[in-house]
């Protein structure tokens, strides 16, 4: 049967998956170096999916070379401070951590 065009089989599959990777919490000691200082980063799970960079593109770039994503300014206004947080629940592998200690 065909759910929005997927398979329900398909729909298990992808639930499983997001289960599982959903239990990879985003860690500060594999955060990539070129995140700024501050308590936004993004570590080494990062897949580079560009969803970062589209829901918060004043403060996620992505590094060309590496593949990955990186913030390159953490959040200054509280509408910059959402739209980071929205990315970082949207990641879908949990790359994007909060708990950043500044330095
Ligand atoms: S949303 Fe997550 S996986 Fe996608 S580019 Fe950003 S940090 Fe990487």
């Amino acid at each position: 049967m065909k759910v929005l065009g997927r398979s329900r089989s398909g729909l298990a599959k992808e639930s499983a998956f997001r289960f599982t990777i959903r239990e990879n919490m985003a860690d500060a000691a594999n955060k990539y170096p070129e995140n700024v200082p501050g308590k936004f980063y993004v570590d080494d799970q990062c897949i580079d999916c560009d969803l970062c960079r589209e829901t918060a593109p004043a403060n996620f770039k992505r590094n060309d070379d590496g593949g990955h994503s990186y913030v390159y300014k953490q959040p200054e206004t509280p509408e910059e401070e959402g739209l980071c947080k929205e990315a970082m629940e949207g990641c879908p592998v949990e790359a994007i951590g909060n708990d950043g200690n500044g330095a």
